[in-house]
């Protein structure tokens, strides 16, 4: 029976019920119309299935999988033939352990360097992002695996993920936020999509009919399914109409009564729940199928890890090289200082969380590198805690050595999902022993980096070389140790801009928005789009990375459709050179970046080779968004081409002469001074205001009187202090108690999730991720205890609970489960 005549013949019932998951990674099936459940699982760079105990955060064990690094990492790779086959290889896992879809890649814009989930996105750059994503996706997808990009979209903070209205006008949300995603749907033709848990301009993304409907069914042709992130839902009849198709977890059915409810009502029109029920379903078609019978975990380990490491080599970047001292020769004598070498970073935490298959320690294998180790010393808590003793072991051992190897970054619990980073600086014992080092001996000192996005490196002078591994995965400590001795010559480069202090970040004074906004008011100017067009100075460019040989530039030619140039390899190894090209207009009557990145190409060279590269110039090189027609614009003019090293290191340059389509100038620049300077730091409400073409939303809380708010079920836990009844700010200290507490006796790990699945969850998420163990109704009766009605809201509460008993009787009869 054809997927049509299916749906015909199911009651509505039935279809409203597919709509929601069945559990906590699975959808729903239905025995009747054989339509089969399938599993969606984490994650980015590796899977995460759980067996049992279903969690969004990343807290009950998964099966065994290979971890890859993380998407942070990879960009650095710039090579989209790697991605793709990253891509390939979690598909091939997918398919071992029976999961149809791959909650992955995020493809989020890193708009500011403090946003805890940055580890888990590619880049700064939506040029890079984009393309790397859909080359990631395009490999999953080779296999009968779906990927999913998420988190559509402007999800650029995680303080108050679930509420935050992202205020950002609508040239920089196509050109910047949206445009990864485009490419993921155009090129990848990814198969899925996730909506992000905040508000997009006013409107939960998750039901906004702007993003969902116009732009990414109706603009760019996407026909998969968008499933909600994990709890994100707040209005299902809305977010149905709206185009979302799937909400995951499971609601014990409530939503699904919803949708019933509204169509039997006349507020829904059954055509969107046919038209759901039918993209889904056709995802089903494609992503359950027999292999998936085949016994778990039967990919071979080995070759995974194999590939993982190959991901890493090419991923690592050689931040500073000086006097060539890498890479080292294996009788240099060698220390090994610091936690990282012991116990490696190598991921983030959260829902990425990967239960790697095999994870080696750069201390288990170093002896194999060198014939003059000397030792290894911890060097500093790993925590931050300032110890003395350590430091003076380190030195102690440091002077016995030519070479030290430092592994310094941020520990696991600074990177994570759900909390940012509040500042921009590694521990200050860290730091201290880096000075202490400098200053008592004569070893040279090579610091080896983890983390996964942008740390401020005041003491970079200290060092003679810095390797950044960011977060490499399971197999970081081969490849950065082949790196380090030669037998790898490094070729990975930054994806994101090093500023040289969080001050100078574009969006410092904006982020992260604390209470109701975010606004987004350096609106294009995010990251090299702002240092470079202002010159500010940074520690290390977008683009930047050292190799161990050398490259040369010539013979640039352009025409509107491609550029075209060689590279050469001018050194005596071989290397691979990553070649960017970035374009702009100067003096236009558009305001625009200095440089933005229009293509790129990894070349790999022998010594002396030189090859041509032709870099087709897509669709998107010329235009802007012009938000006055509500069309994509071109301006006639010179246009400069750019082909560097960096994007502060251009090699060659040339122009084109394009002409245009605009008619009129979609702004009165004497109204938009800072944008056209892109000097954005301080940009007032009027300007933001001219940008927007709207008045500011208020950014501040609904007090209804000091310090006091109507609780309502989208007010997140954090806000109960504002409660009206001291029910809720007990309930709110009771819980800021615990999270200190257990801060205070060392269970960071455990605070952290209280952070994150429990202090910023709106109230909502009591019923809808408890998998019906509180109802809906059991939740306003919640509520209105808050609210001041607490004896009123009891009865309700033992009313509704009794009213739960018996549907779950029902439920269970006709769906044959219950809540848990
Ligand atoms: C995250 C998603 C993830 C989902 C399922 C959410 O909290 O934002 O990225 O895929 O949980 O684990």
């Amino acid at each position: 029976m054809g997927i049509d005549q299916k749906i015909h013949s199911m009651s509505l019932e039935e279809k409203a019920a597919l709509l929601s998951g069945k559990d906590f990674w699975s959808t729903q099936e239905l025995h009747n119309h054989d339509i089969p459940s399938i599993f969606l699982s984490d994650g980015p760079h590796g899977l995460r299935r759980q067996e049992v105990g279903g969690d969004h955060l990343g807290l009950n064990a998964s099966l065994p999988a290979t971890c890859f690094p993380t998407s942070a990492t990879l960009a650095n790779s710039w090579n989209k033939e790697l991605a793709q086959t990253i891509g390939e290889h979690l598909g091939r896992e997918a398919v071992a352990q029976k999961i149809s879809v791959i909650l992955g890649p995020g493809i989020n814009i890193k708009r500011n360097p403090l946003c805890g989930r940055n580890f888990e996105y590619f880049s700064e750059d939506p040029h890079l992002a984009g393309k790397m994503g859909a080359a990631l996706i395009k490999g999953i997808q080779k296999h009968p695996v779906a990927a999913c990009a998420k988190h559509f979209t402007a999800n650029n903070q995680e303080l108050r993920r679930m509420v935050m209205d992202s205020v950002v006008d609508e040239r920089a949300l196509r050109e910047i936020y949206l445009r990864p995603f485009k490419y993921a749907v155009q090129e990848g033709k990814v198969k899925t999509v996730m909506s992000s848990y905040n508000l997009v301009n006013g409107t939960y993304a998750n039901e906004n009919p702007f993003l969902l409907r116009q732009v990414l069914r109706q603009e760019w042709g996407f026909d998969g399914v968008v499933v909600t992130d994990w709890g994100g839902n707040n209005d299902r009849v809305k977010a149905l109409e709206a185009g979302n198709d799937l909400e995951m977890p499971t609601t014990n059915k409530e939503t699904s009564d919803e949708i019933v409810h509204a169509v039997n009502n006349g507020t829904l029109d059954e055509e969107y729940v046919d038209a759901a029920v039918k993209r889904l379903l056709t995802l089903i078609d494609s992503t359950h199928h027999e292999t998936m019978d085949q016994p778990e975990n039967d990919f071979d380990k080995e070759v995974h890890h194999a590939m993982a490491q190959k991901a890493a080599e090419e991923s690592i970047v050689l931040l500073k090289n000086e006097r060539a001292i890498l890479p080292l020769n294996k009788d240099e004598r060698v220390a090994v200082i610091g936690d990282f070498a012991n116990t490696p970073r190598y991921q983030g935490a959260g829902s990425s969380i990967v239960n790697p298959t095999r994870l080696d320690s750069p201390l288990s294998l170093i002896e194999s590198y060198t014939e003059a180790y000397v030792g290894y010393a911890k060097g500093f808590k790993r925590y931050g805690k300032s110890s003395k003793k350590l430091q003076k072991e380190a030195i102690n051992l440091a002077r016995q050595a030519d070479t030290v190897l430092l592994y310094i970054g941020l520990d696991e619990f600074s990177e994570a999902e759900g909390i940012d980073r509040s500042s921009m600086a590694i521990p200050a014992n860290q730091i201290e022993l880096i000075q202490a080092l400098k200053d008592n001996t004569d070893a040279n000192l090579v610091g080896i980096l983890s983390c996964g996005s942008v740390i401020e490196l005041p003491f970079e002078e200290n060092f003679d070389a810095i390797l950044h591994q960011y977060l490499s995965g399971q197999a970081g400590a081969q490849a950065h140790l082949n790196t380090v001795y030669g037998h790898v010559n490094p070729s990975g480069k930054l994806a994101e801009t090093y500023p040289m202090t969080y001050e100078d970040v574009p969006s410092s004074a904006y982020f992260p928005g604390e209470e109701k906004t975010a606004e987004y008011r350096e609106s294009l100017y995010v990251g090299y789009r702002y240092y470079d067009t202002v010159n500010k100075k940074v520690r290390y460019p977008f683009g930047f990375g050292l190799s161990y040989t050398t490259f040369s530039y010539h013979d640039l030619k352009v025409d509107d459709e491609k550029v075209s140039f060689t590279v050469e390899n001018t050194g005596d190894r071989d290397g691979s050179e990553i070649a960017q090209v970035y374009v702009t207009l100067e003096k236009g009557k558009v305001f625009r970046p200095s440089k933005e990145l229009k293509g790129f190409e990894k070349v790999h060279l022998k010594p002396k080779e030189k090859k041509t590269l032709t870099i087709p110039l897509g669709t998107d090189t010329f235009t802007h968004y012009d938000v006055n027609h509500a069309r994509y614009e071109i301006e006639s003019g010179e246009y400069k081409i750019m082909v560097g090293a960096s994007s502060r290191d251009i090699r060659l340059s040339g122009t084109v002469s394009i002409k245009g389509t605009m008619s009129t100038a979609p702004y009165d620049a004497s109204k938009l001074p800072s944008y056209y300077k892109g000097d954005v730091k301080h940009i007032s409400d009027d300007e933001f205001e001219t940008l927007l073409g709207k008045p500011l939303p208020p950014s501040g809380l609904d007090f209804y009187k000091k310090n006091r708010i109507k609780v309502d079920s989208n007010t997140p836990i954090s806000d109960l202090k504002y409660s009206k009844r001291f029910i809720g700010r007990w309930v709110h200290h009771g819980i800021v108690f615990i999270i200190a507490f257990l801060k205070k006796i060392g269970k960071r790990e455990t605070a952290n999730t209280l952070i994150m699945g429990v202090y910023h969850q709106p109230l909502r998420g009591i019923s809808r991720m408890s998998g019906g163990m509180i109802s809906w109704g059991q939740l306003e009766s919640i509520i209105a205890m808050f609210n001041g009605h607490f004896f009123k809201g009891l009865a309700r509460f033992l009313k509704e609970g009794r009213k739960k008993r018996k549907r779950n009787k029902y439920l269970k009869e006709k769906w044959g489960y219950e809540d848990e």
